[in-house]
């Protein structure tokens, strides 16, 4: 077994181990890709500090090496989307059957040892076997769109109602075609150019960028001055949060969305005001199958965010020469041979 060892911000250590028996009830994957994101590298860089030594990769898929007993739903060789959610299974939300609610959740390559490694046992709940016709690199963004299906869960969206999505990431643009999926009407909103642009290329009309655009103008304008119900804001982008306000309805819904460090001002008499409701959405957990149907159909399209393959070996040197700004749009594919 082979895992790359972040000892310490931007120090990545290659180390060998003995294989592993696999316990009862698990399976064994041999990883083949994972994903590297703006997020993973904020973790590599010590922009968002962990306990070392730490495993990063939080989306990768596999495929089964060995599967320990008799499992009816895995063979050897069948290749599988990693949830990589763990539930706790002992808080009162686990105990009601509602796992993607847990309050004590564990997240590989997140708060707990990540993927990438060459080999790895998980329990067989957290693994979704892919079909043939999607390729590995689409099927490393199943995470993503399952992420953005339970902010769409959490919205109330009708037909036809402008939903406002605030992102600095690349999963704005999974949100968005969601929305416009669902028969909502997607308002992009973001301070990224690489993003609007990949936006208008996948169809969504209405693309702002408010360092540039008054975007309470445009909204009043295009919802004949109803403004926005439902909205949505990436918790790692950088956003005015007066900007948000400003473009919200009265009772409208604001779905934070995502975990970060970053901190917002919230403005309590903004909120208080506007009679406006605010809740967070952060994991995929429950959506995963759902999510792998909508990129076989290419109802999700994500090839403009598949970017450059990385051999596993050279991981640190590629690293080294990373800038943040690379992964805006693209992230980087880590294949393990
Ligand atoms: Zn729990």
């Amino acid at each position: 077994m082979k895992a790359w060892i972040l000892e310490e911000p931007k120090k990545l250590k290659l180390e060998e181990f003995a294989p592993t028996e696999i316990a009862e009830n698990q399976i064994k994957v041999k990883i083949e890709e994972v994903l590297l994101a703006n997020s993973d590298f904020e973790v590599y860089s010590g922009a968002s500090k962990r306990k070392y030594p730490f495993i990063l990769g939080r989306n990768a898929v596999g495929v089964v090496s060995k599967v320990a007993g008799d499992n009816p739903f895995f063979n050897k060789m069948d290749r599988v989307s990693i949830e990589p959610y763990i539930p706790c299974e002992v808080c009162d939300e686990c105990k009601n059957d509602e796992y993607e609610k847990c309050s004590n959740m564990q997240e590989l390559g997140n708060n707990c040892n990540g993927l990438l490694q060459n080999f790895i046992d998980l329990p067989y709940s957290l693994l979704h076997r892919l079909p043939d016709k999607l390729s590995t690199e689409k099927a490393l963004f199943v995470p993503y769109v399952a992420f953005c299906l339970n902010v769409i869960d959490a919205l109330n969206l009708e037909k036809g109602r402008h939903i406002a999505i605030f992102s600095s990431t690349k999963t704005g643009l999974i949100l968005a075609q969601l929305v416009a999926y669902y028969q909502a009407v997607p308002v992009f909103i973001s301070n990224r150019e690489q993003l609007l642009d990949t936006a208008r290329e996948l169809g969504i009309f209405y693309c702002f960028n408010p360092e540039q655009t008054d975007v309470e103008n445009e909204i009043l304008a295009i919802t004949g001055g109803r403004m926005c119900n439902e909205l949505v804001l990436f918790s790692n982008s950088d956003f005015n949060m007066k900007d948000v306000y400003s473009v919200a309805a009265t009772n409208a819904n604001i779905c934070l969305a995502g975990y970060s460090n970053k901190e917002s001002k919230l403005s309590v008499a903004q909120i208080c005001k506007k009679h406006l409701n605010i809740f967070g959405v952060y994991n995929g957990a429950g959506s995963y199958s759902s999510a792998i149907n909508l990129l076989v159909t290419e109802t999700v399209n994500v090839d403009a965010l598949i970017g450059k393959i990385v051999p596993f070996d050279k991981l640190d040197e590629e690293l080294a020469k990373t800038n943040p700004d690379d992964l805006i749009l693209k992230s980087k594919i880590v294949k393990i041979n």
